[in-house]
């Protein structure tokens, strides 16, 4: 009924439209359209209401809507099923069952907050509410050499989402680190699912800082959020929907088989290509130039004029500058 209701406001392109006439379509009474409306504005949607023309949509609301979210949304195979709940322990996980009974490529899951939110080898994710906690599944028409390229893919569409709608100057840390000013701002978690001779599923987790302040995330993060640098809240819904269309595109674009196009546009996002950065693996300590990435996405260091390729899963990367050595160091 509430999605009937909003269907039929948004169908009047900003003119008002009768309670009676609402409540004609419908078959139920204006004092149940009343309620309706009054629900709809509790949740944010922004309707203005007249004695004598009725009820019109001025705006909808910042934080997620399902309505709101699939209202403008410009794909054609992602979100085709969306979920969205209030609390999830994490949509990755959540995702994970999906695809046990059979979820389609495309399937989004998304939580205003999660409890257990997670990144790479189980470290923690802070997900508080306000922020933009979502996960894609994807069975794309690629092989498995390629499937991990879409992790790739989604810092790219990630950073050109950021970068379109709030112009602030975003970037890529490698691997998939969502930086601004050396904070992060947002995080991508890429997982393999499923038997690797099959279809490979991949489920993609996205974590976005929207609308909260820093100070909800534990203060020894080198984090940021939207709502700290923009100061104000942004429309999660917009946010949600940029998103995928960005990275529907991504997926396309490799399963056409570009992946030169991909590597020209990650390393357009990328932070301290050209420059010198320390990579640990283990307890050792590599220092070198940061040339780029190979196709696969392995980071290629140059030592006194040798290059070495370094795969995401061993290392963590730093720039020279925010490294205090406390170590000992190789070179
Ligand atoms: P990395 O590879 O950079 O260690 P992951 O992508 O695996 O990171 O993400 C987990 C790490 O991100 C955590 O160990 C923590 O340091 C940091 N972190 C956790 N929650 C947030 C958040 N909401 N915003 C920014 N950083 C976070």
């Amino acid at each position: 009924m509430r999605n009937k209701i909003l269907d039929i406001l948004s169908s009047s392109q900003g003119e008002f439209i009768s309670g009676e006439s609402i409540s004609e379509t419908l078959e139920i009474t204006r004092a149940a359209v009343w309620k309706q409306i009054k629900n709809l504005k509790d949740a944010g949607y922004v309707i203005e209401g007249q004695t004598k023309k009725g009820y019109r949509l001025l705006s909808t609301p910042c934080f997620l809507d399902q309505w709101a979210l699939k209202k403008e949304l410009r794909t054609n195979t992602l979100c085709k099923e969306l979920y969205l709940f209030e609390e999830l322990p994490s949509t990755n996980e959540y995702c994970k069952d999906l695809v046990r009974q059979g979820a389609s490529h495309g399937t989004v899951v998304i939580a205003k907050k999660q409890t257990q939110g997670h990144g790479r080898m189980q470290r923690s994710w802070e997900s508080p509410l306000g922020g933009l906690w979502l996960s894609v599944i994807l069975k794309p028409s690629l092989n498995l050499g390629e499937v991990a390229k879409l992790t790739l893919s989604t810092g790219v569409a990630l950073g050109e989402t950021l970068r379109q709608l709030y112009d602030i100057p975003v970037g890529i840390k490698w691997p998939n680190d969502i930086v601004v000013e050396g904070k992060k701002i947002a995080g991508i978690l890429g997982e393999v699912v499923g038997e690797w001779n099959t279809v490979h599923t991949l489920i993609l987790g996205i974590g976005i800082n929207g609308n909260f302040p820093r100070n909800a995330l534990s203060p020894d993060l080198p984090a940021t959020t939207l709502q700290d640098i923009l100061q104000k809240d942004i429309d999660l819904n917009l946010l949600a929907r940029e998103l995928l269309r960005q990275l529907e595109k991504e997926v396309s674009s490799l399963e056409a088989g570009d992946s030169q196009g991909l590597l020209r546009r990650w390393t357009g996002l990328a932070l301290g290509i050209g420059e010198e950065v320390i990579i640990q693996r283990a307890n050792q300590i590599f220092k070198g130039i940061f040339k780029g990435i190979r196709e696969n996405g392995e980071l290629i260091l140059e030592i006194d004029g040798q290059e070495m390729n370094f795969s995401s899963g061993e290392v963590s990367l730093r720039s020279e500058k925010d490294y205090s050595p406390n170590q000992s160091s190789r070179k």
